[in-house]
C-alpha cells in the first residue's frame, strides 16, 4: 500500500456547505525517480488526483475545500472560473484560479501543471502545452513574488521546454546560477535539451551526477 484514501465530510470556506470528499489518510515516503517537473512515478503518481477537491454546491476548487478564501461564492459559480469544465485538468485548472486569486502564486503554478500532467496521460498535447503555458503565464504575471522561489524558478524551465519555447529555455537558463548545485545540474541539462528541441518526458537521473532514490 503505497497510500490510503478515506472519505471525510468538510465544509467549503467558500459558500459554508459540507459535502463528503476523499482525502488521502496516509501515504508511504516516495522513493521513486521523479521526472524533471517533480511528478512522482507509480505507485505515487497515482494519488494526485485527489490533490485537488471541488465543491459540488459552489464549484470552488482547490487542494481541500475548506481552505479559506479571498472571495466570494460569485467567483466560482462565474462563467470564467467555470470554463476549463469539470474534468480532472479542468478541476486543477479551476485550482490555479482558487491559488492565484488567493495570492499563493507557487500552488497556482503547480495546479496547472498538474493539469497538464493530466493531458499528457490522455496523449492531448495540444492542452497540455495550453496549461504549461497557462502556468507560465501565473510565473511572469507574479515574477516578482516568484523569483525568490528557486523550486518555481527551476520548474518554469521545463514548463517552457515541454510547451516548445526552447529559445526562452536558453536564454533565461544557460549559465544561470542556483545557490543549489543540484538546481545548477538541473537547469543546464534543461539547456542542453531545450538546444536538442527535445520537448519530451525526461526523468532526473538521467542527469550524469545526480542520484536520486
Ligand atoms: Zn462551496
Amino acid at each position: 500500500m503505497a497510500f490510503r484514501t478515506e472519505e471525510k465530510e468538510l465544509v467549503c470556506a467558500v459558500c459554508g456547505e459540507s459535502s463528503v470528499q476523499t482525502v488521502v489518510a496516509e501515504f508511504d515516503p516516495d522513493t521513486s525517480v521523479p521526472d524533471l517537473d517533480m511528478r512522482p512515478d507509480e505507485p505515487h503518481r497515482s494519488y494526485t488526483k485527489y490533490w485537488v477537491m471541488e465543491c459540488p454546491h459552489c464549484g470552488y476548487c482547490n487542494a481541500s475545500i475548506d481552505i479559506p478564501a479571498e472571495f466570494t461564492k460569485e467567483y466560482p459559480m462565474s462563467d470564467r472560473y467555470r470554463k476549463p469544465g469539470d474534468d480532472l485538468a479542468g478541476r486543477f485548472m479551476k485550482m490555479s484560479l482558487s491559488c492565484e486569486k488567493n495570492k499563493v502564486y507557487n500552488e497556482a503554478v503547480k495546479a496547472a501543471l498538474y493539469a497538464a500532467w493530466v493531458c499528457d496521460d490522455r496523449g492531448d498535447e495540444e492542452k497540455a502545452a495550453e496549461c504549461r503555458r497557462a502556468a507560465l503565464k501565473v510565473y511572469d504575471t507574479h515574477k516578482a513574488a516568484l523569483s525568490e522561489d528557486q523550486n518555481i524558478v527551476l520548474l518554469a524551465a521545463d514548463l517552457m521546454r515541454r510547451s516548445g519555447d526552447h529559445d526562452r529555455v536558453i536564454r533565461e537558463y544557460r549559465g544561470k546560477y542556483f545557490p543549489s548545485a543540484l538546481y545548477r545540474l538541473i537547469a543546464a541539462y534543461e539547456v542542453g535539451l531545450a538546444v536538442k528541441g527535445d520537448s519530451s518526458c525526461h526523468k532526473a537521473d538521467e542527469i550524469p551526477g545526480v542520484e536520486i532514490r
